[in-house]
C-alpha cells in the first residue's frame, strides 16, 4: 500500500443551498520517498487539499473522502488526538511565508526545541543538541549563535530554513511543502530546493511540491498532478507530462515557461483566472478559456479517464503533436 493514499478527496465551503467545491473529487497516491509536483494557478485547490490531509480544515469547511489513509492508518476515523501526534512528526508541512509560522516571540532555538519536545520528549541536553544538529543540517551558519536570534532577524531564506529545520526535526515520512520558495528571491529559491531535495533523499522521505511553478517541479518530481478549479485535470510521470502534455491547461502552463514561450508573457495562450464559486461554468470548467473548446465541451463535463500510464480530463486529449486528437 502507499505511503499517503487519498481518494475521491472532496472539500466543501458554503452552506448546504450554496455549496463551493473547493477540492472536488481528488485522487492520489504518494510512495515512500517519491518527490510529487502539485500544480496549478492560485485557486486551484491544490494548498486546500494537502491542508485537508493535515487535518487542518476548520468550519466552515468539510472535508469528504471514499479513503484517506497515511502509513495504513486511516486518517477519516482517526481520533484529534492521534492526529496531533501524528502532523508535525510522520507528516509535516512548510508554507510560503516562513514569517507567519514562526513565533515572533520566541527564539528560533526555543521553538525547534519545542517541537521535538512536544513530539519526541526527551532531556532538554538532547534536544539542544539535536537542535543544533538540525540548523546545521539546513546549512545555517554558525548555529550556536541562531539559536538565541528571534524570527526577525533572520532573512527571508534562512527563515525558511528554519522552518525546515523544524519540520524535519521528527524526521517525518511525508514532508508537505506549499509554495515553499515563492516569496523568496530567485537565487535563493534554487538553494532552498535544492535543500528540500537533498534532505529528500538523504531521509528518504516523500515529499508533496505544491506550487503553481511547473517549471520548479519539471526536474524535482517524479510525478506531477495538475489541478484545475478543485479538479485534477492531468495526472503522470513529470517525464511524459514535460515531454507531451495531454491537458490543454497542462499544455498552457508549459507554454508560459519562459524556457518555453520564447518571449511570450505569461499565460498569453490562456486568458481570464481560474473560476470561483459564482462562475463555475456548464460543462468542463476550463471550456471559457480553453482554445479547444467545442459546444460539447460547453455542455458536458468530460472525465477523467485513463489514458496509458496518463489521467486525463478532456473530451479531445492532444496527441503527441500538441494538438486535439480529434483533429
Ligand atoms: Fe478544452 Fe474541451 Fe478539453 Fe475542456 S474538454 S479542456 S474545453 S478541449
Ligand atoms: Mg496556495
Amino acid at each position: 500500500m502507499a505511503l499517503l493514499e487519498v481518494n475521491q478527496l472532496s472539500v466543501h465551503f458554503g452552506d448546504d443551498t450554496t455549496p463551493f467545491k473547493a477540492v472536488d473529487r481528488i485522487s492520489y497516491q504518494v510512495e515512500q520517498g517519491e518527490v510529487l509536483g502539485i500544480v496549478g494557478e492560485s485557486g486551484s485547490g491544490k494548498s486546500v487539499s494537502s491542508l485537508a490531509i493535515m487535518g487542518l480544515i476548520g468550519h466552515p469547511g468539510r472535508v469528504s473522502a471514499e479513503a484517506l489513509s497515511f502509513d495504513n492508518a486511516d486518517l477519516l476515523a482517526m481520533k484529534e488526538k492521534e492526529k496531533r501526534k501524528l502532523v508535525g512528526a510522520e507528516v509535516s508541512m512548510i508554507f510560503q511565508d516562513p514569517m507567519t509560522s514562526l513565533n515572533p516571540c520566541y527564539t528560533v532555538g526555543y521553538q525547534i526545541m519545542e517541537a521535538l519536545k512536544v513530539h519526541q520528549g526527551g532531556s532538554h541536553k538532547a534536544r539542544y543538541a539535536r537542535t543544533l544538529e538540525l540548523l546545521k543540517l539546513v546549512g545555517i551558519p554558525d548555529p550556536k549563535s541562531r539559536m538565541e536570534v528571534y524570527p526577525h532577524q533572520l532573512s527571508g531564506g534562512m527563515s525558511q530554513r528554519v522552518m525546515i529545520a523544524m519540520a524535519i526535526a521528527c524526521k517525518p515520512k511525508l514532508l508537505i511543502a506549499d509554495e515553499p520558495t515563492t516569496a523568496l528571491d530567485v537565487t535563493i529559491q534554487a538553494q532552498i530546493m535544492d535543500l528540500l531535495l537533498e534532505l529528500q533523499q538523504k531521509e528518504n522521505m516523500a515529499l508533496i511540491l505544491i506550487t503553481h511553478d511547473l517549471a520548479l517541479v519539471a526536474e524535482a518530481a517524479h510525478r506531477i498532478i495538475v489541478m484545475y478549479a478543485g479538479q485534477v485535470v492531468e495526472e503522470g510521470s513529470a517525464v511524459e507530462i514535460f515531454k507531451a502534455p495531454k491537458h490543454p491547461y497542462t499544455q498552457a502552463l508549459l507554454r508560459s515557461l519562459p524556457e518555453f514561450s520564447e518571449g511570450k508573457s505569461r499565460l498569453e495562450s490562456l486568458p481570464g483566472v481560474v473560476p470561483g464559486k459564482y462562475d463555475r461554468p456548464q460543462g468542463c470548467l476550463l471550456n471559457p478559456r480553453c482554445p479547444y473548446a467545442t459546444e460539447h465541451c460547453r455542455q458536458v463535463e468530460p472525465e477523467l479517464r485513463q489514458l496509458g500510464a496518463r489521467q486525463v480530463k478532456c473530451h479531445t486529449p492532444l496527441n503527441a503533436e500538441g494538438v486535439p486528437s480529434h483533429v
